[in-house]
């Protein structure tokens, strides 16, 4: 840990902060959806074999399936026996989400699924193939409730939270039609996850973790993922921020800034009424003391909204302001669009200028690609249409 003392001190806030709900109260009754062995420990996995009248050694049995073998028809699981199999299935590897479309791009290396969950709730997640890496993006809330007016998902409010499995298996189908050599380019294996689909990740924070765990635990616990593989992105929820520096688990943060003043990242970003740009860049930079992992600051570029130039200095004075080790890199988003949105893409040299100023802030800079953004699967266009 190095001294903080060279941080600037967050300016308080003189209001008390606006009750917005960060974590959304799930009403009473409400079915919740089918338990699954990705939303159990190996250890509960365990006891729920137990529970259904079966040997305990069974879970782990299935989770090798799940996770390291990548089947999900019983009728392959010929180490189960034939008794039982049914039992198990619908016990520990429920179904819990229908695929209603696959919509291709990039001749079939990009790849957005619409599914069904077990309420009819309706979430996207997206397969980048690159040479060389397969990312996936996920949703983790069906809808959203940060209502960011740029982002599409933002617009249709926040449906319910998804649970760890549900989470998880956005991932194992990629990982299954890696591995059958259904995408284009060969068998293989999900590299990196974001988590840039539907939803915003820190209000159902339980859940994610436990996905990330799952991921990153090794087969055929989990998918014996890398955590470094893994970016988390967040609006800013800043109590949050910070129980995430404390897992002790090396995911990267992103941090979706978009406005390096209040005044304009209130309108943006809703949520910075609560959290100012202070306080977040704060915690974000404390992420990265703490983690020893560079944050990721997300920033879509609006034309003339938020991609003057003075902006950039701006946003170079805020991020340096934290020090100058390299604790942070700015990834710049072209513009989505979104129904309705009267924001359009930044100009091109507006942008290359945009960009000139970071780096001569000494801020490394990067300018997303825009994949899928043809099949509306790219940053902020995931609306779950059906
Ligand atoms: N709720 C999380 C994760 C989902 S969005 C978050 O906001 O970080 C993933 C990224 O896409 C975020 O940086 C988001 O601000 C950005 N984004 C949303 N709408 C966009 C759009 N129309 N064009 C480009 N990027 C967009």
């Amino acid at each position: 840990m190095s001294d903080q003392s060279d941080a600037p001190p967050v300016p308080q806030p003189e209001e008390p902060a606006k009750a917005l709900p960060l974590v959304l109260k799930e009403p009473r009754g409400r079915k919740k959806p089918p338990q699954h062995l990705a939303d159990l420990t190996p250890a509960e996995r365990k006891d729920r074999a137990v529970e259904l009248g079966l040997p305990g050694f069974r879970a782990r049995q299935l989770a090798n399936h799940y996770f390291s073998r990548l089947v999900d028809d019983p009728e392959q699981m010929t180490d189960l026996p034939a008794g039982q199999r049914a039992e198990l299935v619908e016990g520990l590897l429920p179904s819990l989400m229908t695929p209603l479309r696959t919509m291709e791009a990039d001749r079939g290396t990009t790849r957005k699924t619409l599914w069904k969950l077990f309420d009819g709730a309706l979430v996207e997640s997206v397969l980048m193939r690159y040479p060389g890496r397969v990312t996936m993006c996920v949703s983790s809330q069906a809808g959203c409730g940060m209502a960011c007016p740029f982002c599409a998902t933002g617009q249709g409010g926040l449906q319910r939270n998804m649970s760890t499995a549900e989470i998880v298996e956005q991932v194992m189908a990629g990982a299954r039609a890696l591995a059958r050599g259904e995408v284009p380019g060969g068998t293989g294996r999900v590299n990196n996850i974001v988590f840039m689909g539907m939803g915003e990740p820190m209000a159902n924070y339980r859940a994610v973790i436990g996905a990330v765990r799952r991921l990153t635990d090794e087969a055929p616990d989990g998918y014996g993922m890398s955590a470094r593989g893994i970016t988390v992105s967040t609006v800013g929820l800043v109590p949050r921020m910070r129980q995430l520096a404390d897992e002790g688990i090396p995911v990267t943060l992103a941090l979706s800034l978009h406005a390096p003043d209040d005044e304009l990242r209130n309108e943006l970003v809703p949520i910075n009424t609560r959290f100012s740009v202070a306080e977040t860049v704060r915690a974000a930079w404390e992420y990265a003391e703490k983690t020893k992992r560079r944050v990721s600051i997300e920033y879509a570029m609006m034309r003339g909204i938020n991609d003057q130039a003075w902006r950039a200095d701006l946003l170079g004075e805020v991020l340096n302001s934290y020090g100058d080790w390299g604790w942070v890199h700015v990834n710049l988003i072209p513009l989505n669009p979104t129904p309705g949105s009267k924001w359009t893409a930044s100009d091109p040299a507006d942008e290359r200028e945009f960009v000139r100023r970071l780096e001569a802030a000494g801020i490394p800079t990067t300018v997303r690609d825009t994949r899928g953004s043809d099949i509306d699967g790219a940053c902020g266009q995931l609306a779950a249409a059906p």
